[in-house]
């Protein structure tokens, strides 16, 4: 159960449902939202107290409603808040009706690089310049990104390109340096249980898109973003990345459209979907954006470079300038056939 105040509750008012709530010998959580306070009972309520209780709490000064919320996870949830979660950045919206495409290189290489690809991507119709500076790679002597030099880059390219930024934080010392570069925190599937990365990630405030782990529930990356909604930032975004595949022969993983309509339904916040690690296979990538977009995401994430043979990480899921402005053409038109736009 939740208790969600008026925006213009008193401090004396919350204090009184709090303890209204006490009283009946039942614990608190304060929670902070953008537009109400809001109080969570997170200890389970006697079935036969749950009505009186409700109307109790409801007829208190300063509630504005009680809300049952029957998920694990509250702020996250679309119970929290039924209308759709819509991000601004700098003139840029993330849920709403237009979707939007993140691009760029897997990892940001050199200046050079990373200034072609920025120019070809917003060309092309990308909003948000992605490029990795601190990579998470499977393997200790694969390339590990430029660090803060990559961090520069990347803010460089996209200032030139009137493109907003998103990368990978891996730790959570590292977390003011990236927020102070980029537009958007990238929290990598490996890292999306990494709870003191998402604590200091949250609690920084800044946007923060959040991959899904190739083996987490639902429920689990529900439970992730909702560590960084009570940490203290309001901007979240889910990302399907792909699951772990039965098989690797053809694909490197298996994208879960499934999530989509499910996440949708189980949250307010914005969901984009990355095919290129969804695939792990160029070719295989504009047809699953367009199922990403035909399936309800908000958003996309993919991987260009200006030569893939030449990356220093993921190359093979790399589109070209080319292949991925073909890719957008198209998914302009799947966007039109659904009532949206890109
Ligand atoms: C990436 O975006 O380059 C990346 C490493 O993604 P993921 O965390 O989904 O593997
Ligand atoms: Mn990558």
């Amino acid at each position: 159960m939740m208790v969600l105040m008026d925006a213009a509750a008193t401090a004396k008012q919350v204090q009184d449902v709090l303890e209204c709530i006490e009283a009946h010998g039942m614990q608190t959580l304060r929670l902070p939202g953008d537009e109400h306070v809001a109080i969570g009972i997170p200890s389970a309520i006697p079935p036969e107290l749950r009505e009186p209780l409700t109307q109790k709490l409801t007829a208190l000064p300063g509630v504005d409603h009680v809300v049952q919320i029957s998920r694990p996870y509250k702020l996250a949830s679309r119970e929290f808040r039924r209308q759709d979660t819509v991000i601004k950045i700098k003139g840029v919206e993330i849920g709403g009706q237009r979707c939007v495409v993140m691009a760029g290189p897997c990892s940001v290489e050199s200046r050079n690089q990373i200034m072609e690809a920025a120019e070809t991507v917003k060309r092309a119709g990308a909003r948000i310049l992605r490029g990795g500076a601190y990579k998470p790679r499977t393997s200790p002597y694969a390339f590990q990104g430029l660090g803060a030099e990559g961090l520069d880059l990347l803010k460089e390219a996209g200032e030139a390109h009137g493109l907003l930024t998103i990368t990978e934080v891996m730790s959570p010392d590292d977390v003011p340096l990236v927020a102070s570069h980029a537009d958007i925190l990238q929290i990598g599937a490996r890292n999306m249980q990494n709870y003191a990365l998402l604590i200091a990630a949250g609690k920084s405030g800044h946007p923060v898109m959040l991959k899904r782990g190739p083996s987490a529930s639902l429920d689990e990356f529900l439970l992730a973003a909702e560590y960084l909604l009570f940490h203290g930032t309001d901007s979240v975004m889910l990302c399907e990345r792909g699951v772990h595949p039965l098989d690797r022969t053809y694909t490197r993983n298996t994208l879960d459209l499934n999530a989509v309509p499910a996440l949708k339904q189980m949250s307010h916040l914005p969901v984009i979907v990355d095919p290129s690690h969804g695939t792990g296979v160029a070719r295989y990538v504009p047809a699953m954006a367009r199922a990403g977009l035909a399936a309800g995401a908000d958003g996309l994430m993919i991987e260009v470079h200006p030569r893939p043979r030449e990356a220093l990480s993921d190359g093979a899921q790399s589109l070209t300038p080319e292949q991925f402005a073909n890719a957008m053409a198209e998914l302009g038109r799947i966007a039109e056939a659904i009532g949206r736009s890109v």
